[in-house]
């Protein structure tokens, strides 16, 4: 889904059920997202390692959850629940608490980003891709695996984690990608794993500055490095927490931290890392959407706005650097596609494969 054909596939997708297109040019995209996401489904299968094909973004799993978003906008159900059963089986896999060595909880290859698939695959189908019970499961081994870490290095939050040996705090690899999946199923949680959740959520409030986070833990104090505003690391990525709690709780101060966020990406979020959504332009632009949708403050969606057109300047153009995969969901312009479709219709608005409201 990162760099791959399944993230093209699920752009397509998207400009396929958006209604903004002729019928024929739908059509087209519908088709050419499907022979992707063939080809894709391919490559998962033919994956021996069931831990690499389990990884939401890097592993199998995204081609099986957008060959069953495909299916479903065509109503072959049957083909649905083939892939959703695929989707599925996986969640064994990711079971065991050290399921992967390198760290088991964050978004890309582990149980946050698999969990986020699932509710994206069940909201959007309709069908039941697992149990209430399996991904309580899944979501109680996190918050068990961030305690346990958490004991184990003395941190002050009451769930962290780490991935590669490094704690990073942002929405890539990091801290508010899982707590967002947690509060997204907060309802599977007893109330002391919950009491844990929203400590770690506060914790993260409290290691603001100006707006934007430090990308990992231990730069956090008496460091400088706290100049990366991207989805992957800062504002934009982890203010969708705060999105998430303030829509949960109703408390003021997580609202206040979104905007705070907002201001900072509006001043600093005009990448030259390219269009993409991960470290680039769309990626900071779909904060103010979402807070667009959170709040109806019209100046979030001008602001949006104005991030669009900034992609389409000669200042941008000749000065951007090309990403390494400049067609991809996250680095290219698959998910600036994602952005601009979102920004015809921001009613609807979601950061791609990223649920917040
Ligand atoms: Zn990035």
């Amino acid at each position: 889904m990162y760099v791959g054909t399944p993230g093209v596939a699920y752009a397509l997708y998207r400009a396929a059920r958006s209604g903004l297109f002729p019928t024929s040019e739908a059509t087209a995209f519908f088709e050419r997202a499907r022979i992707l996401a063939d080809v894709a489904v391919h490559w998962a299968d033919s994956e021996r390692d069931p831990k690499t094909r389990a990884g939401f973004l890097l592993g199998g799993a995204g081609a099986y959850l957008v060959s069953a978003l495909l299916n479903n906008l065509c109503g072959k159900m049957d083909e649905v629940r083939k892939y959703v059963d695929r989707y599925a089986s996986l969640s064994r896999v990711c079971e065991p608490m050290s399921f992967l060595s390198c760290g088991s909880d964050e978004f890309f290859v582990g149980r946050a980003g698999y969990l986020m698939g699932a509710l994206i695959l069940q909201r959007d189908t309709g069908i039941e891709v697992l149990p209430p019970n399996q991904a309580a499961l899944l979501c109680r081994t996190m918050v068990e695996s961030g305690r346990q870490y958490s004991a184990r290095v003395q941190s002050l939050s009451p769930l962290m984690f780490s991935y590669y040996d490094v704690e990073y705090l942002g929405a890539a690899h990091g801290l508010a990608a899982i707590l967002q999946v947690l509060l997204l199923h907060e309802k599977l949680l007893s109330e002391a794993e919950c009491s844990l959740v929203w400590a770690s959520v506060d914790f993260l409030l409290m290691l603001e500055r100006d707006g934007n986070w430090p990308p990992v833990m231990c730069e956090q104090i008496g460091s400088d490095d706290d100049q990366l505003v991207h989805w992957c690391h800062g504002a934009p990525g982890v203010a969708l927490l705060f999105v998430k709690a303030y829509q949960l709780s109703g408390r003021p101060q997580y609202l206040a931290a979104c905007e705070r966020a907002a201001q900072c990406v509006w001043n600093k979020g005009l990448l030259r890392k390219g269009p993409g959504t991960c470290h680039g332009v769309s990626g900071s632009g779909y904060l103010f959407l979402v807070l667009y949708r959170l709040t109806q403050d019209p100046k979030y969606f001008y602001r949006a706005y104005r991030f669009m057109e900034f992609m389409f300047t000669e200042e941008f153009c000749r000065g951007a650097r090309t990403p390494d995969s400049p067609y991809s969901l996250f680095e290219g312009l698959a998910g600036t596609a994602c952005f601009l479709l979102d920004l015809i219709k921001p009613d609807g608005a979601e950061f791609p494969l990223y649920a917040t409201l």
